[in-house]
């Protein structure tokens, strides 16, 4: 059974840690919002209730992905762009579930442990909407829905105003990845990470869902430039296998990975992006 840690990370938002994924709770004095699901396995409605301590909360999931919707069966309320709905099935499947665990879980000696039974039951009540520009007022503090199209078509992500941190999830990451279920073309994913760029004054600091889980803001206009150079036909475009799948690495790479130009980012993709 996986098991659940935690730490604060800003006055407002407690990250929750499980193998391989984060989701992040942002709490206010009237109620909370918990950001994100995971792999849908072991108890995180427990977890997230017993650190509210009786506070009201309402969940929003940022893509519908395996490693973050499959809580969502656990849940009352839960909040997803309409345009990742199509893929809850998919995304549930049990043998797309064991193989991304084997795939992204192979470093975390809990997964090995893993049994049917563990995993969340499905969802059974439809998802609420979730848009561009909502906001989640949780008392003192304000959580608003930024869309930015392109990892998935849904992709959301979230800005925590009064801590001035922005969620971007998988969104736009050091690595990039637009080689999985429901990702667009890399057209309409520069045009999402131009209109998160319209929001480079309101936040200093960005959260994200594997790794470290902080990054530079810089690493957005590189990505930027990135979808640049793909669309001008002029990235590297050199072959690569990453996370199991044969792909595009938009920039070179030495053998462990960092881009031999000195720069961070990189994106990866197929000719299903073009
Ligand atoms: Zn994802």
């Amino acid at each position: 059974m996986v098991k659940f840690t935690h730490d604060q990370i800003s006055p407002h938002i407690i990250r929750i840690i499980e193998p391989g994924v984060y989701c992040y709770l942002v709490k206010g004095t009237e109620k909370a919002l918990l950001i994100d699901t995971g792999w849908g396995i072991g108890d995180l409605r427990g977890y997230a209730e017993y650190l509210l301590q009786g506070l009201p909360y309402t969940v929003a999931v940022s893509h519908c992905h395996v490693d973050h919707v499959n809580g969502a069966g656990l849940f009352d309320e839960v909040y997803m762009s309409e345009k990742d709905w199509f893929m809850y099935d998919a995304e549930y499947d049990l043998q797309h579930r064991k193989n991304d665990l084997k795939m992204f879980g192979r470093n975390y000696p809990e997964m090995a442990d893993i049994v049917m039974a563990d995993f969340n039951c499905k969802r059974t009540d439809p998802f609420l909407p979730l848009h561009d520009g909502d906001v989640f007022d949780l008392g003192g503090v304000h959580v608003r829905a930024v869309s930015v199209p392109g990892h998935t078509a849904g992709m959301t992500m979230f800005l925590i105003e009064e801590d001035r941190i922005m969620f971007y999830g998988d969104g736009c990451t050091k690595h990039t990845f637009m080689f999985t279920n429901g990702a667009l073309s890399i057209r309409e994913y520069l045009a999402g990470l131009r209109y998160l760029k319209t929001y480079d004054d309101c936040y200093d600091t960005v959260i994200r869902s594997h790794n470290i889980y902080t990054q530079p803001k810089h690493i957005l206009d590189e990505n930027i430039e990135l979808c640049e150079l793909i669309l001008a036909d002029q990235d590297a475009r050199r072959q690569t296998v990453t996370a199991g799948t044969v792909c595009y690495e938009a920039a070179l790479t030495d053998e462990k990975g960092q881009r031999i130009d000195g720069k961070t980012a990189n994106l990866y993709y197929t000719d299903a992006n073009l």
